[in-house]
């Protein structure tokens, strides 16, 4: 067993998240493929079997809270391993998910994973500012959803151009929220984002999180997202 089962079935009980047996076994094999995999590449630094249930898992699940139930299309900005996306899919098949990363080998990972356990997502290489400025997809997701990626000025020229007006970015952050919320009030509101609530939620490791929920109010301006070197809050 690679990962706590019981552990994260209490996380997610007590977020009021029901998982089947269907969805369990497939994050057993998810934990398993992501220990497997990084003893050869570097694709996470929590392999322990209470860190990938609690800090992974039922971290990721939390999302549920704001998107849950509706058949949507989401964006996973540096997905790196597959977080958040893959525990979003797994459970809940119908959404329409795009894993985004600028790093090959991990998305790579990500391919054969999914493609071992019949699991569908778009998978786009490359970094997020370049594939917002140009990409056929601006402004088609109703969600956009990133964890541990940039600070949140940064984070919301990356991510807000994808979502459509009235969809809503969701940053995954920590005890910096209020500070990092302070520190991109303007770059929010000039990429066409209002921020519409934070969520606080608890785990039974104790640690602070926080979900920006940012809703798309108006489109954003053509100009963004600029390259990396330009972007500067
Ligand atoms: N979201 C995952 C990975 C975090 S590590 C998790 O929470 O575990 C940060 C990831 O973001 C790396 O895989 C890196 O390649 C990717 N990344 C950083 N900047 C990026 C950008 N501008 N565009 C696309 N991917 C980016």
């Amino acid at each position: 067993m690679k990962f706590n089962a019981d552990l994260f079935l209490k996380n997610a009980d007590a977020l009021g998240i029901a998982v089947t047996d269907t969805q369990l076994s497939l994050f057993e094999n998810y934990a398993a493929a992501l220990v497997e995999r990084n003893k050869v590449m570097n694709l996470t630094a929590i392999t322990d079997a209470d860190g990938i249930a609690v800090k992974h898992f039922a971290d990721c699940v939390s999302l549920l809270k704001v998107i849950g139930g509706k058949p949507s299309k989401i964006i996973d900005i540096g997905t790196g391993a597959g977080f958040p996306g893959i525990p979003l899919l797994i459970m809940e098949p119908s959404l329409s998910l795009t894993l985004l990363d600028s790093t090959g080998k991990k998305l790579s990972f990500i391919a054969d994973f999914l493609d071992s356990q019949g699991l569908k997502a778009k998978i786009i290489h490359g970094r997020a500012e370049d594939i917002a400025a140009k990409h056929s997809e601006r402004e088609t997701y109703d969600f956009a959803v990133s964890r541990a990626v940039a600070n949140l000025a940064t984070l919301s020229e990356y991510c807000l151009p994808f979502v459509k007006t009235g969809g809503s970015f969701i940053a995954m952050k920590s005890e910096k929220a209020d500070e990092e919320i302070a520190g991109a009030k303007t770059a929010i509101k000039t990429l066409g984002g209002e921020i519409k609530e934070t969520i606080d939620i608890n785990l039974t490791d104790g640690a602070v999180r926080k979900l920006i929920v940012i809703k798309k109010i108006t489109r954003t301006p053509p100009k963004y997202p600029r390259s990396n070197s330009k972007i500067n809050w």
